[in-house]
């Protein structure tokens, strides 16, 4: 196993000096998504005594999104740890926010159990009690049904609920460090789950996810809101190209449950014919994620689909897509802070921040709503030893998402649950908070 090293990425020794900072450069924003996104971006630490109650744990969704090696985890947090956390009230009065927990055990972000709680503590300091993730009642009752598998396995949920998470393919046939995006640790992940013993299934059938969303469809009343995605498909797979492969599932969902969750695709940018077969298929919402908007680190970092796709064609492709689909369902993620990575990205966060906003206003003027993910080191990955991106870094591209989204009046993008702080449930950054 490769060595991994840890760089502490923290500027600030205390909470109070952290609020004195936010208080001076960012008050226009709401204090919350500052915890929100400095913990995704660096990973939390959890103390064993906060292991204790019932909970949601990690289900390890599509990638690890941890800071460290599942099996260099000391207390076996990949076992234990919740899904996501909720973090409320503390000296800072905060509202309810959701926080994917990225495991990181040198993290100066620690969960322990206080005063008979959980609590959230930053350099010492007690910073807000903490909610773990209910069990969904669906989990209870898996046994009713036909699975073999557990059904977390299956359909796990992730944002408090809301989204009903179907990773289809959990390899990815941009293989390799000269081909996969650099950052993602897509099928170092699977390695890393079947190392470790969790049954995890590289290739779900339609008929299992089938009855997986018929025990959701008995016992819960919390998912609105269901994706579809995996790696991508370059060659065939089980005799299908990528967009026979992936419309298979919707078809059979829809077919089975018409219009009984909101239906989200996540893969490439396809062409318009394919895009009409997926609108057909029943998707509503398509997600052909562009990763980072600077062409020369599109290249760079994500080599695969800059060699089979390309820049042009992925963009102008999205464009076409709000035709068919309808603008705003049109939401193609990037991986924000990954443009700061070494050693290729912008040193200044300026710079970073402005190229990011570029292809924000590129979109949004057309009215599509890109959405972002915060970028976390994973080990095992090219960039898996740079530094994550600054805090300031994603303070200021929410300043300038609000910005933007506020200019072009743009609606709340559909899919994600409610906006804005104290609501948002939308875990992998504050995007939806600051709406
Ligand atoms: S296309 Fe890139 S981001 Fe998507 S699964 Fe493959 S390597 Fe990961």
């Amino acid at each position: 196993m490769a060595s991994v090293t840890i760089p502490r990425a923290c500027n600030f020794n205390s909470d109070e000096e952290l609020y004195r900072w936010y208080e001076r450069e960012f008050s226009d924003l709401p204090f919350e998504v500052v915890y929100k996104q400095d913990i995704l971006r660096q990973g939390l630490a959890f103390h064993e005594s906060a292991f204790y109650g019932e909970y949601k744990t990690k289900d390890y969704f599509i990638f690890t999104f941890d800071r460290v090696p599942l099996e260099k985890m000391p207390l076996e947090e990949h076992l234990k740890a919740p899904e996501e956390i909720r973090i409320y009230g503390g000296p800072h009065n905060l509202r309810p926010t959701v926080i994917s927990v990225r495991i990181n055990p040198y993290s100066p972000y620690v969960v322990r159990r206080h005063n008979e709680k959980h609590a959230l503590f930053f350099q010492g300091d007690y910073v807000a009690d903490v909610d773990f993730p209910p069990v969904p009642e669906y989990y209870r009752h898996a046994h009713e049904f036909t699975l073999t598998k557990p059904i977390g396995e299956i359909a796990p949920v992730i944002e408090w609920g809301y989204l009903i998470y179907l990773t289809v393919f959990r390899h990815c046939q941009y293989f390799g460090k000269d081909e996969e995006c650099q950052y993602c640790d897509i099928n170092h992940n699977w390695r890393q789950q079947k190392r470790v013993g969790r049954p995890y299934t590289g290739v779900k059938s339609t008929a299992e996810v089938l009855e997986a969303l018929a025990a959701i469809d008995k016992y819960d009343h919390t998912a609105k809101a269901y994706t579809i995605t995996g790696g991508s498909v370059i060659q065939k797979l089980q005799g299908k190209n990528e967009v026979d492969f992936y419309l298979q599932y919707p078809m059979a969902i829809e077919k089975k449950f018409p219009r009984r969750w909101l239906s989200k695709l996540v893969v490439q940018a396809w062409d318009e014919d394919d895009l009409r077969k997926a609108w057909e298929a029943g998707v509503q919402i398509y997600h052909p994620n562009y990763e980072v908007w600077d062409r020369r680190l599109f290249e760079k970092i994500c080599p695969g689909k800059a060699r089979y796709i390309g820049w042009d064609k992925w963009m102008e492709r999205i464009l076409k897509a709000a035709k068919i689909f309808g603008a705003q369902n049109v939401i193609p993620n990037f991986v924000a802070g990954v443009e700061m990575a070494k050693p290729y990205g912008f040193e200044d966060v300026d710079a970073a921040v402005e190229s990011s906003a570029e292809g924000l206003e590129f979109f949004m003027s057309q009215g599509i709503t890109p959405r972002f993910t915060t970028w976390l080191p994973e080990p095992y990955t090219p960039l898996g030893e740079s530094e994550s991106a600054p805090l300031e870094y994603y303070l200021k591209l929410l300043r300038r998402y609000r910005e933007l989204h506020q200019k072009y009046r743009l609606p709340i993008p559909p899919g994600y649950g409610p906006a804005g702080a104290g609501k948002a449930v939308f875990s992998v950054s504050a995007f939806m908070d600051v709406l």
